[in-house]
Formats: C-alpha cells, sequence, structure tokens
C-alpha cells in the first residue's frame, strides 16, 4: 500500500480486490526504527473499510510490542515485528498470536537467518527485507536468494507450515527466481502501482 496513491486509496484498493493479489501489505513506520515515517492506526482502520482481503501489517517501528491490540483494533489479519526491533521477541509473538492475529518475524538485510533458530517454531510467516526498509521504490539485495534458500532449510526443520515473505524491489524479473529459492509471499509495491496495468502485472506476479 506504500506505492498506492494516498489522495486516492479507496481507489486503488478497489483495483486490489478485483486483482488476484491475496493480500495487502501495509508498511507502518515511525521515523525511529527507519528514517521514514508512512502513516499509522487511523489511515489502517480505513484501509480496513475497503478491503475485502486480509490485511498484511509490517510494523517497523521500535517496540512493537506496545502497539498490538492498536493494531488488532485498526483491522491487522496479520502482524509482522523486527527482529531488530524487539526486545521481548517471544514475548511479542505470543501477544499477537493471542490477540488472534497471525503473526512474524522481520529481518533486515543484515540480519543472518540463524537467530531464528529459537523463534522460527513460534512464527506464521517469516519476512526477509530484500532492500533496507524505510522507502519505496530501492533496489533489490541479490543476496536475498541464498537467505530464502536458508530460511526453507530452517522452516523444514523447526516449523514446515510457516511461509516465507520478500518485502522490497520485487517484479517480475525476479519474482520467478525467489519462487523458485522456496519464497511463499511477494510483496510488490511500485511494480504494481507504477505499472501500467497494475492488475496484468499482478496477475504476471502470480504466474
Ligand atoms: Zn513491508
Amino acid at each position: 500500500m506504500l506505492s498506492a496513491d494516498f489522495g486516492n486509496l479507496q481507489r486503488d484498493i478497489e483495483m486490489l480486490n478485483q486483482s488476484e493479489c491475496d493480500w495487502l501489505h501495509v508498511d507502518v513506520m515511525d521515523g525511529i526504527f527507519v528514517p521514514n515515517i508512512s502513516f499509522g492506526q487511523p489511515v489502517v482502520k480505513h484501509i480496513k473499510k475497503h478491503a475485502r482481503k486480509p490485511l498484511d501489517v509490517h510494523l517497523m517501528i521500535m517496540d512493537p510490542g506496545r502497539y498490538v491490540e492498536d493494531f488488532r483494533a485498526a483491522g491487522a489479519d496479520i502482524l509482522t515485528v523486527h527482529y531488530e526491533a524487539c526486545t521481548h521477541l517471544d514475548r511479542t509473538l505470543h501477544a499477537i498470536s493471542d490477540a488472534g492475529m497471525k503473526c512474524g518475524v522481520v529481518l533486515n538485510p543484515h540480519t543472518p537467518v540463524s537467530l531464528l533458530e529459537d523463534t522460527v517454531q513460534l512464527c506464521d510467516v517469516v519476512l526477509l527485507m530484500s532492500v533496507n526498509p524505510g522507502f519505496g521504490g530501492q533496489k533489490f539485495i541479490e543476496n536475498t536468494y541464498s537467505k530464502v534458500h536458508q530460511l526453507r532449510q530452517l522452516c523444514d526443520r523447526k516449523n514446515p507450515k510457516c511461509l516465507i515473505e520478500v518485502d522490497g524491489g520485487v517484479n517480475t524479473n525476479n519474482a520467478p527466481l525467489l519462487f523458485e529459492a522456496g519464497a511463499d509471499v511477494l510483496v510488490a509495491g511500485n511494480a504494481v502501482f507504477k505499472s501500467d496495468d497494475p492488475q496484468t502485472t499482478i496477475k504476471m506476479l502470480k504466474q
């Protein structure tokens, strides 16, 4: 949603409702954990009002455990938090699950997959950042393929049902390679919204 037209949010959500996309990915940024500030719960609530697909809310905020209930109330279906932003990650993941949402951990490009050894079993999804978080429209980091592969092995060993999600610079060129490496969920922003035909681009990404 970060790449949508915020002056025409309802129109863009309707386009997504009619498209083949499965979830709406919502990036919340606090200006501290990441340099940028995006939006908070009030905007998520309005997205929820029009969306007919689950909201995948990605919190790029410090101490996200403080806001679990708020984002549940705003309509999040899936809530992911950064490994780097949580002092008590285990507690925060339990809080998200207990609130009735699917939970997940996000890793920045510099954070190794091996650090999830003791938390992956709690996750419905693990999100790998394929750019440094904070802005839309950045270039994909090639090392992501090998991280997806490593994470696939870790999930196979500890939590085979856990979904692997990739976020940042995803497009129709790298999508097949990410799928091959073991990714289940691809987040696309600019690739969709800057496309001349967003619905066809979504269809191509799904294929
Ligand atoms: Zn995101």
